[in-house]
Formats: structure tokens, C-alpha cells, sequence
């Protein structure tokens, strides 16, 4: 055995291997160790190899999905080997002792899933392969659960870009390249060919060129070639499903880079997780492909204004039509993920609910064309998608007589084709029909004859049909004459069978038998017919999660009373009454409200710096601004009164990295990396956040830094750019800058306390409110006012000599500032924290309250 699984293991690679055995997948060795960790289950060992017990653990097949689950989501990947002949098989082939054959039928891996168990709802599950060809490096992605293809190349720079955008579960690459990112899967160099690539495309497609679904280079062939060796590799020679490739190409979306989509927290909040991410403020779709088409459009909002235009427009219309949008929320909500059962149907691994899944997918889909159709005034892009909804007519047809009502997810039990369907199954059925209801009359007739009350027919999985009675009755039965032949004794009861009976259970299971096979060549059939239908299928399921988004985002804009935005070409942003839909939401459960801001830059006006206090809002300010771009581009309404947007090219923000040590990983050098990017890639056309950048080193570097980069935003890249800084000294930059100008969130002292705004003014910030600050955190008074007296000194200095320090040498010590003043003390307050209340008695404790209230009365005035 162990010669098998070591031929296996070696299959599987740095897979971990499930070695099939009866109910059983076993995994041994260095297996079975990372195994037993992931899903904390017993490690034990079985036999011996090289003198050393063989670590063992195993999971039970019927269970094995669950467990499967957990091992991808830490990270693991699965090569699942069955047995592939039956016992009796192994024995007729080899012998008594020859072992059952065991192939590897198909790999698990993150980016390869289909099953509805394993895959979420809401989010895309991305496989991308990666190669570089002549310095260009291409891209190739899908998503195997819906068939999505798409190809692109880009630079060697913009591939960090790119895949943070694609967020693939999983990424494959060349072994031999060192460009590749540090976790992809490393595979041979021969199996990113672009010819192979191009040829596998066009024989999956049965075209002679791909040139009608877009121009495609040598670079997107070869990762293509890479991407469909790893499928072919990952489902043992089955491919899933792959539509058509799309080609994208960088200039139809609007650019973010990782470190921008992370400082958005676009899909994902900071600390992980989709909770506190902007998608999870808006989502507001129905079905999980909604959900998923969402996410996608935001994280690759469009640069094309009819493209946009006839996004909103499409959520216009439903937000107009508040009534509309319920009915069709309602049906959309009831619809099954057809895109997703598809996949698993064209990748072999469907079932008899998928296909009840597409039936009822596909005959909703008509029901909402016909609601759609009957309406006025359609927008052009409704109008575009409605004919995907219907034109299935014949399929759904088929499959609504072929199919039961719910189709059950196990096909072997079968079951799930409809009776009326196919008048030889029901024959088959009947006949088994009769046979039970024979046997049920030769149960009240084996009563009758022997007077045993007690006698029942039942049935088994080890002895099938037996007739049973009570163990006292046994002996009448065992009689020769009898027409009984003993098959069992228990405890209580003894089981017989009879001539008769034996007949009637062979035609059960003959009938059953026959019924079971004409099941599975309808179930054949069937899929056949969906396969034959896999585009427009796929058509049908991406017109409905257009609809549901467009839906979702009217809901949602209704919801907060967001407006659609007016795109324009020129570069200015606009923003009256501009709103952070994540901020909000959280100030919203905590009973506060948002205070919403204006912006507006425009090519005399583009560069905002903007101050105040810590705390004040510039931080949410600036992003707010950059979501509202990014949803508007993304073709939904925005967060604000109203907002005029001149399409953005590239979108950057960037976070100091003193003010970003939640990521961890975060220093100066990244954050300088980061800022060269900018400087390196920004447009005219790019908008730009910067958030106290030059923070994350000693002032006057950090100062310097800001100062340049300011002036290098300003002079050379020209785009338009919010810039918080706590630097006054960069107000002086307003001087030089003629298209920069000055802002600052408002604060006031109010009786010593200081209150924030959140409210953004023109002007620079007219002070530091730094100290304010502190006293609100919670910094003892005595800490804040010695801050103050140095604080006073360093401006006198630096007022005198313009050196910051200068001021300090006459500046008493610290230890001279006198401690609280001693009449801040309370002395009764004190007598109570040193009281050891369990220690008095209630007669003490009565007498002791009537002190401290005279001592009271004798201290006050
Ligand atoms: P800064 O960057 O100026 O230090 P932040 O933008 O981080 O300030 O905001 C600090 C906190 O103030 C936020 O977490 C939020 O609770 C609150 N806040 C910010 N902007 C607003 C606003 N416009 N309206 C209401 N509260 C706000
Ligand atoms: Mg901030």
C-alpha cells in the first residue's frame, strides 16, 4: 500500500494528499501533522516505515467537503485520490490480496472551486496565471464558478496594480521567473507558450481566430496557455467552464494601485474583512451575483463617460420608480445563482438541484423581461440586457417537465426526474410501486396464516426486504413446512424470507435498478442541453446581476438620498454636500451625524492643503472625496447634494506612515516608495489624496518632504490633490502655488474644552489645537500645562533667532511647575476611597454616615 500512496503522494506534489480508504480520506506522514493542525482533529499512526510509526489522521468522505473548506481557507491545496475499482474488481484483476486501484480524480485548490459549500456567495473567486514575454507581462483570469475570462498585459510596474485589482485566491506563474510574486504557484516554463495558449482558446471556442473577441497579444496567449495547463492539470483532463476571453485593456478603467485600494478600503477594511469596507456600506444587491458584479465595478471603476452615463442612467431609472424596484427586488431576491450552477454543470460536477437551479434561474429571468418589457421609456443599457433575459424558452421547457419541483443535490438516489416525463421510467416505477404494495398485502396475509399479530415485513441495507416476528414466535416458523427459510437471529426477533417475498424484492430492485439507469441518461441528457446553452446562460446570468446592482445602488441612494452625478470631461470636482458612506454609517449607530462638506477644485483651484486639529475630519474629508470618484465612475449615485466630476484617469491616496501603523509593515521607506509613485505616474486628469505624508520622520525632514512634494503635485503633475498636514509652515506654499489654496476643519475652545466641528473652512488653520487635543485624550492637567510653557518658549525663540530650540535655556525645569494645587484635594473624597466598607457594621456604618455629613456641612460654605 504504501508503494501506492508514495506513487500518489508524489502525484500531489505540495498538495496534501486524501488517500481514499472505505468511508474514509486518510493523510499520513508531514500530511497528516499539517492536517490535524488546520482542523484540530486527532493525530494518530498506523503502521511503520522506516522503523518509525507513519503519522496518520482522516476525515470521513461524507463530511469531507466541510473539512476541505477550512483546509483552503488556511491556505492548503488537495489532491483527492479515490478508488477507482470496486474490491471484487481488484480481487478478479490481482488476486485475493491485490490492492483496490486509487487515482487522483481532481485537485482543490482555492482558485478552482465550484461548490456552493465552498465558494462565497458574494464574492468572485479569481485564478490568475502570469508571465512575462520581451518585458511585457500578461495576464490571464477567470473564475471558474461563472466561466469569466479575461486577458490583459501591462508593465512590469503595473502588475501589482493589476492583480491587486483582479484579487485572485490564487496566481500562477512560471518556476523560472524571478518577477513572479512570492506566493504564486510555480509551474514549468513550457506550459506558458503563447502558440499553445492561442490554440487551446480557439479549439475551446471552435474558432479558427479570437480576433472577434478582441486583439489579443503574445504576451496574454502565453499566461492564457499557463492558465488553461493549470486547469487541465488541477481537474485531471476536465476543463470547467471558460466563456469567451474578454481583453481588458488599462485605459478603460480607472488605475488604482495596492496601496490606494488598501488606503480606500474599497473591498476589504484595513484590519481584514469585509465589515467597515465601503462595498459593505453600499451593497444593497439581492443575489450573491449582484453582490459580486458590484464588487467588481468597484474595484474597476470605468474612465468612459457613455460608459458611466449608461450605468446611471440605468440607476435613475430605478430610483425613480420606487414601486418597480420592490416588485423586482422581490423576484430577484427568490432567484437561484444560475451563473454559478452553470459552472459546476459545465465542469462535470452538477447535480439535479443545479439543474433545477438554471430552470427556475432562467424562468425568472423571462418573468422579469416581461415586467421590464411592459413598461415606457426603457434606458438604453435596460434595453440592451432585456433580450438576454428571455430566448430560452425550449430549455426551460425541458427542464421544468424533465425535472421535480426541488431536485435533490445527490443524483445517485435518484428521484429527480418528474413522473409524465418518460413513460418507461414510470412503467419502472409502477412496477416497483406494485411490488411494494404486493409486499404490503403478503405482510397481512403472512398475519392471517399464522396468527402472529407482531409479524412485519421491513427492509434493510444488509439483508434488503425479511419478514420479522417476535422471538417467542420464532420456533412456529422454523418448521421445514413452513415456507419460511431462517435468515437471522436477534435478541428479540427472528427474521425469515420467503419465496414470494423474494420474488417481489427482486422486482423492486430490478425495476429500481432499471429506474436508477434511465434516471442517469436523462440527467446526462439534460446537462447536455445546458451545456449546449452555456453563453447565453451566462448571458442571461450577468444581464440579471447588472440589474440587481443597478437596482441595489438605487435602493441604497434612496435610502441615504445620494444624487447621481454629472460627469464631465474637464478636471474639476465638484462635491456640495459630500458624505463618507463607511463614517456615517458608524456615527449613524452611535446616534451622531455626519457633517457633510463641500469640495471644489477646478484647473485654477486644484490643490487643497488643508490643517486643523487632530480629530477634526481631514482625514475622512479626503477620502470621502476620493470614494465619491470612485462610486461615481463605478456608475452608481454618490454620497452628497450634489457632485459635478471630471473623469478621473488615476486615483491615489496615500497614507503617512506614522498615521498608518495599523498595517504594520508600514515605514517611512514605504511610504516614500509610495509617494515616488505618484510623483512618477500622476496626470493632469489623476486626482490624489495625500494624508499627512512626511509625517513618518524627525520634523524637519518630514517638513522638507511634504514641502516638495507639495510643490512637485502642484508644479509638475498637476492633477488635482487634497493634502492634510499638521505643517503650518506649508501655509507659506500658498505664496508660490497659484492653483493651491488654503483650508482648514474647525475647531473652537469652548470653556477651556475644545470642540471639533468636522466642518471645513477656507483659510489656513489659525492655530495648533494640539494641547486641546491632549486634555480631550485624557492627559493630566499638570502634563498639559508644562506643554504649554514650552510650547510658549519654542515661539518666542524661534520668534527671536528663528531656531526652533533656541527659546529652551532659560526654561525652568520641569520638577519646579508645582504639583496640583493641594485645594483640588477632597478630603472627604479621600475618607471614602479608604474606607473598607465590609469591615463596618450597620450600627458603625449609620454612625460614620452621620459624621461625614456634619464634616461635610462644617468644610463647605
Ligand atoms: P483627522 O484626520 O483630522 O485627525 P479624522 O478624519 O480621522 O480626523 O476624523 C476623526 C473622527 O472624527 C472620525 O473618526 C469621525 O468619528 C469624526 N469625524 C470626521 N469627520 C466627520 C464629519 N464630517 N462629521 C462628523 N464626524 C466626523
Ligand atoms: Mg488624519
Amino acid at each position: 500500500m504504501m508503494e501506492q500512496y508514495f506513487a500518489l503522494k508524489r502525484e500531489a506534489g505540495d498538495c496534501l494528499l486524501f488517500y481514499r480508504m472505505g468511508d474514509f480520506f486518510e493523510l499520513f506522514f508531514d500530511d497528516a501533522k499539517a492536517a490535524s493542525q488546520v482542523l484540530d482533529i486527532a493525530l494518530t499512526s498506523r503502521g511503520e516505515h522506516g522503523g518509525d510509526p507513519v503519522p496518520m489522521c482522516g476525515v470521513p468522505v461524507h463530511a469531507a467537503e466541510a473539512y476541505l473548506a477550512r483546509l483552503i481557507k488556511a491556505g492548503c491545496r488537495v489532491a483527492i485520490a479515490e478508488q477507482v475499482e470496486t474490491p471484487e474488481e481488484a480481487k478478479a484483476r490481482g488476486g485475493a490480496k491485490a490492492l483496490v486501484r486509487r487515482d487522483i480524480v481532481r485537485f482543490v485548490t482555492a482558485g478552482t472551486l465550484t461548490e456552493e459549500a465552498l465558494l462565497e456567495p458574494r464574492r468572485a473567486n479569481m485564478l490568475a496565471a502570469i508571465c512575462e514575454l520581451r518585458g511585457t507581462i500578461g495576464i490571464a483570469a477567470c473564475d471558474i464558478s461563472t466561466g469569466r475570462m479575461e486577458l490583459e498585459e501591462c508593465a512590469s510596474e503595473g502588475l501589482g496594480a493589476a492583480l491587486a485589482r483582479l484579487g485572485a485566491s490564487e496566481v500562477v506563474a512560471p518556476e523560472d521567473w524571478e518577477g513572479a510574486p512570492p506566493d504564486a504557484i510555480p509551474r514549468a516554463r513550457s506550459q506558458f507558450a503563447s502558440e499553445e495558449g492561442e490554440a487551446r482558446l480557439k479549439a475551446l471556442h471552435g474558432v479558427a481566430t479570437l480576433d472577434g473577441f478582441g486583439a489579443f497579444t503574445r504576451a496574454m496567449f502565453a499566461a492564457a496557455g499557463g492558465l488553461v495547463a493549470y486547469l487541465d492539470h488541477v481537474g485531471r483532463g476536465t476543463l470547467p467552464f471558460l466563456l469567451p476571453p474578454v481583453m481588458r485593456s488599462g485605459a478603460e478603467r480607472l488605475a488604482m494601485d495596492e496601496a490606494t485600494r488598501a488606503s480606500l478600503e474599497i473591498l476589504a477594511a484595513q484590519q481584514g474583512g469585509r465589515q467597515g469596507s465601503l462595498v459593505a456600506a453600499i451593497d444593497r444587491c439581492v443575489t450573491g451575483a449582484g453582490a459580486r458584479q458590484l464588487a467588481e465595478d468597484l474595484s474597476a471603476p470605468l474612465t468612459d463617460a457613455p460608459a458611466i452615463e449608461a450605468r446611471l442612467a440605468l440607476v435613475h431609472y430605478f430610483h425613480e420608480e420606487p414601486l418597480l424596484r420592490a416588485d423586482l427586488r422581490e423576484v430577484l431576491r427568490g432567484a437561484p445563482d444560475i451563473g454559478r450552477a452553470l459552472g459546476r454543470i459545465v465542469a462535470g460536477r452538477g447535480s439535479p438541484r443545479d439543474l433545477g437551479q438554471v430552470r427556475d434561474g432562467l424562468s425568472e429571468a423571462r418573468r422579469i423581461r416581461d415586467h421590464l418589457q411592459a413598461r415606457a421609456d426603457r434606458p438604453a443599457l435596460l434595453e440592451e440586457l432585456l433580450p438576454s433575459l428571455g430566448g430560452h424558452g425550449a430549455l426551460v421547457d425541458l427542464l421544468s417537465r424533465a425535472l421535480v419541483p426541488s431536485p435533490p443535490t445527490e443524483r445517485g438516489q435518484g428521484g429527480f426526474i418528474a413522473e409524465g416525463y418518460d413513460h418507461a421510467l414510470d412503467e419502472l416505477r409502477a412496477a416497483s410501486g406494485n411490488a411494494r404494495r404486493a409486499i404490503a398485502a403478503l405482510e397481512a396475509r403472512y398475519r392471517d396464516e399464522t396468527g402472529i399479530a407482531a409479524l412485519k415485513i421491513r427492509h434493510n441495507g444488509v439483508l434488503g426486504y425479511f419478514i420479522e416476528v417476535p422471538a417467542r414466535h420464532g420456533d412456529r416458523l422454523m418448521a421445514a413446512d413452513s415456507g419460511f427459510t431462517h435468515r437471522q437471529t436477534m435478541a428479540n426477533a427472528v427474521r425469515f424470507n420467503s419465496l414470494q417475498l423474494h420474488e417481489e424484492a427482486s422486482r423492486i430492485a430490478e425495476a429500481g435498478g432499471h429506474a436508477l439507469a434511465a434516471e442517469e441518461a436523462h440527467f446526462e441528457e439534460l446537462t447536455g442541453a445546458v451545456n449546449g446553452a452555456r453563453e447565453a446562460i451566462a448571458a442571461t446570468a450577468a444581464a440579471l446581476a447588472r440589474i440587481d446592482v443597478a437596482a441595489g445602488q438605487a435602493e441604497r441612494a434612496a435610502e441615504g438620498g445620494w444624487c447621481r452625478p454629472r460627469i464631465v470631461e474637464d478636471c474639476c470636482l465638484e462635491i456640495r454636500g459630500g458624505r463618507h458612506p463607511v463614517v456615517e454609517a458608524a456615527l449613524a449607530r452611535a446616534g451622531e451625524r455626519f457633517v457633510a462638506n463641500d469640495c471644489a477644485l477646478s484647473p485654477a483651484d486644484r490643490l487643497w492643503l488643508i490643517g486643523g486639529p487632530n480629530m477634526g475630519g481631514k482625514s475622512t474629508f479626503l477620502r470621502q472625496n476620493a470614494l465619491i470618484v470612485l462610486l461615481a465612475q463605478a456608475g452608481g449615485f454618490v454620497p452628497a447634494e450634489s457632485a459635478t466630476i471630471g473623469l478621473v484617469d488615476r486615483l491615489f491616496s496615500r497614507v503617512g506612515a506614522s498615521d498608518n501603523l495599523a498595517r504594520g509593515r508600514s515605514t517611512f521607506m514605504v511610504e516614500m516608495v509610495e509617494t515616488a509613485a505618484i510623483l512618477a505616474q500622476a496626470t493632469e486628469r489623476s486626482f490624489v489624496i495625500l494624508d499627512e505624508v512626511g509625517r513618518g520622520t524627525s520634523t524637519y525632514d518630514g517638513l522638507a518632504l511634504a514641502w516638495a512634494v507639495v510643490e512637485a503635485v502642484h508644479g509638475a503633475n498637476r492633477c488635482r490633490c487634497l493634502f492634510a498636514t499638521h505643517y503650518h509652515e506649508l501655509s507659506r506654499l500658498a505664496e508660490t502655488c497659484e492653483a493651491l489654496s488654503l483650508h482648514h476643519v474647525r475647531a473652537r475652545e469652548w470653556k477651556g474644552d475644545l470642540v471639533l466641528l468636522h466642518e471645513l473652512a477656507s483659510g489656513p488653520a489659525d492655530r495648533s489645537y494640539g494641547l486641546a487635543v491632549a486634555r480631550l485624550a485624557g492627559v493630566p492637567a499638570r502634563v498639559v500645562s508644562r506643554a504649554k510653557a514650552v510650547l510658549d518658549k519654542l515661539e518666542q525663540g524661534r520668534a527671536q533667532t528663528g531656531g526652533l530650540a533656541a527659546g529652551l535655556g532659560d526654561l525652568p525645569l520641569f520638577a519646579a511647575i508645582p504639583d496640583e494645587p493641594a485645594e483640588a484635594r477632597d478630603p472627604l473624597r479621600e475618607r471614602l476611597e479608604a474606607l473598607d466598607v465590609d469591615a463596618l457594621s450597620p450600627r458603625e456604618a449609620l454612625d460614620l454616615l452621620y459624621q461625614l455629613k456634619r464634616d461635610a456641612m462644617a468644610t463647605g460654605d
